[in-house]
């Protein structure tokens, strides 16, 4: 019998054994990953309430998985979403395909573009993982500091029209915001009835998912 090793696997048992443990309570407890963590994107506003995404698409051709569907359309005087000469009018995300390497943050202009440090990102079905644009954007601009070494309540959820930060930082903001167009049904791209080869017909052949 090998004394030696014995010795050296308790003196290691023992050394771990009274040590703080690690563990949490998952998801009674909910750890806040650190400020920089790369989790689930979003789409931010103006101050004002105009959306900040232009539908320039760069995101979207910046993305190496392909994960991105953007369709842009021209503001008009009636129906303003943007400040700028277009908005996305279809954004989706689909997160069978995104590997979190934020690169479309990266590359968007106009800073539109977030990851938050949402973590839980989980469906029932493949339609589930593609977040369109009703459930990206932001009910009102964010503020850019997160609370460090905070756990999260329980209760804290995603919203049905976005992101709700209330839970962790501040109250809603009532903005009026322009309806039409932004909500569905959207025609093509991932969401809904799918259909992944005409969404890309003009981006030649894709993979499957
Ligand atoms: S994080 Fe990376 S993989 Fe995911 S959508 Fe952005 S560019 Fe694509
Ligand atoms: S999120 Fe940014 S890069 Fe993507 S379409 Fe909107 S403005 Fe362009």
């Amino acid at each position: 019998m090998a004394i030696p090793e014995l010795a050296k696997g308790f003196r290691m048992v023992l050394r771990h054994v009274f040590r703080r443990k690690e563990t949490v309570a998952y998801p009674e407890v909910r750890r806040q990953p650190f400020p920089r963590f790369k989790g689930r994107h979003v789409l931010d506003r103006h101050p004002d309430g105009l959306e900040k995404c232009i539908g320039c698409e760069l995101c979207a051709g910046v993305c190496p998985a392909d994960a991105i569907y953007v369709v842009g359309a021209a503001n008009t005087p009636e129906h303003r979403f943007s400040p700028g000469e277009r908005y996305a009018q279809i954004y989706q995300i689909n997160y069978l395909r995104c590997i979190f390497c934020g690169l479309c943050v990266e590359a968007c202009p106009t800073e539109a573009l977030l990851m938050s440090t949402e973590y839980e990102i989980s469906g029932d079905s493949r339609a589930s993982l593609i977040y369109t644009k009703d459930q990206l954007i932001v009910d009102a601009p964010i503020r850019r500091h997160w609370p460090t070494r905070k756990e999260l309540p329980p209760d804290f959820n995603i919203t049905g029209g976005g992101l709700s930060f209330t839970e962790v930082e501040r109250p809603p903001v009532p903005i009026p915001l322009p309806t039409e167009g932004v909500s569905g049904p959207f025609e093509g791209g991932w969401s809904g009835e799918r259909d992944t080869a005409s969404a890309f017909s003009d981006r030649g052949p894709r993979r499957e998912d």
